[in-house]
């Protein structure tokens, strides 16, 4: 039997070199686990970290296929990727974890709402579309009222391909892809869970998170753990996660993004099949991090406890507007000061504005002590760049 703790004796193939990569290398190294990761960067996070890094694309059907040869194990940080080579390496027999169908389904924001439809999930009202003369008929045929949100049905991340539709002219903005029209929720909270099933059929739900978002940027600003709703809520949600993941069958770890409405009702938003920034306060709020639960999950280990051991609040720090160039973390010494303040920097060299480039988690005997410093932290430190 091989002995999955030591480095000689397996490779972990890890599609994308980006910051979710790096932290779940930091456990890599901990456990002494042989790494290579593909990704087309050479100045991407993870090429620090990894035994072997690889440049090249992981959209890219030969690129995979070569890259993986030599791994016992695939998994992947990013849903972007080439899910044709990755079934062709779990036909030969090799383990890729998540399945790539399952991945291909999350890829395809329609396949992935008619999922949830057809297994009884909940979510906001819709209707997909393949081009923009069948959106405009569904939309008389439905009676969908203004305002609704519109979304594309491949490729937007981080609130891009995403738009709130207002009026007559917006609808004029949509363009000529394939997506989805749906209701827009009357969002009381927005919550996350991140979730893992090991290979053994084993699942663990992690505490629910509350989000709040730039009001800009369309980009989470402040996650915070525990959340502040009525306790029913939070387990109705976290059993939805719960039957998702084994609805989903998946090996690995599910990210599951929910909206809580004004009627106290529970929609899913969208889920990754991965480990996600929602969960990066697991690293030091709970009793295991979302990214050693997700490599015990994909080596088929016991999962870990997932309580919360400290009250937190992570805070993503995005690029500065008006800076582009070399980056330059302005303030970060003076947060060593503080208590309990974990700064994570992802690596990157380039700042862009609203770019991720790192994360501050904070940690206090309590969540409104936890904010407070949330605040502070957020008021010093600057991501900025030299020119
Ligand atoms: P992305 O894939 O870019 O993260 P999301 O589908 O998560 O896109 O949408 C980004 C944000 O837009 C959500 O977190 C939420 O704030 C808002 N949003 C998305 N769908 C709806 C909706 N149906 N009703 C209201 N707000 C929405």
């Amino acid at each position: 039997m091989k002995n999955y703790f030591s480095s000689k004796e397996k490779k972990i193939g890890i599609l994308g070199g980006g910051q979710l990569g790096k932290m779940l290398l930091e456990v890599t190294q901990k456990y002494d686990l042989y790494t290579k990761v593909l990704d087309p960067s050479t100045d991407a996070p993870c090429v620090v970290g990894c035994k072997e890094f690889i440049n090249g694309s992981f959209n890219n059907y030969d690129e995979v296929i070569e890259f993986a040869k030599d791994c016992d194990i695939v998994t992947i940080e990013i849903e972007n990727v080439n899910t044709q080579a990755l079934k062709d390496l779990q036909q030969q027999g090799k383990k890729v974890f998540p399945q790539p169908e399952i991945v291909e389904l999350i890829q395809n924001k329609v396949v992935q709402k008619q999922f949830y439809v057809d297994n009884d999930l909940p979510t906001a009202p819709w209707f997909g579309f393949k081009n923009l003369a069948e959106m405009k008929r569904k939309i008389e045929k439905n009676s969908f009222q203004l305002p609704f949100v519109w979304k594309a049905a491949t490729g937007g991340y981080d609130g891009r391909g995403v738009m709130i539709i207002r009026s007559k002219q917006d609808i004029e903005k949509i363009p000529e892809i394939p997506g989805l029209i749906e209701e827009l929720a009357a969002i009381e909270h927005e919550i996350a869970i991140v979730a893992a099933r090991s290979e053994t059929g084993e699942i663990k739900t992690f505490p629910p998170v509350e989000m709040s978002f730039h009001p800009v940027a369309n980009l989470v600003e402040y996650v915070f753990c525990p959340a502040s709703l009525p306790e029913q809520t939070l387990k109705n949600a976290s059993e939805l996660v719960h039957s998702l993941l084994q609805k989903l069958n998946l090996t690995g770890t599910l990210a599951v993004e929910m909206f809580v409405t004004q009627k106290g009702e529970l929609w899913i938003n969208e889920c990754a099949p991965r480990v996600h920034n929602s969960g990066h306060l697991t690293i030091e709020g709970c009793a295991i991090s979302q990214f050693e639960q997700h490599l015990r999950a994909i080596l088929g280990f016991p999962l870990g406890e997932t309580k919360i051991i400290r009250p937190a609040v992570m805070v993503n720090l995005t690029g500065e507007e008006g800076f582009s160039g070399p980056v330059v973390y302005q303030g970060a010494e003076k947060l060593l000061r503080i208590a309990e303040v974990y700064i994570h920097l992802y690596g990157k060299t380039e700042t862009r504005p609203f770019r991720k480039m790192g994360h501050v988690t904070v940690t206090a005997d309590n969540l409104d002590e936890a904010k407070q410093k949330a605040l502070k932290v957020k008021g010093i430190i600057k991501v900025i760049s030299t020119n």
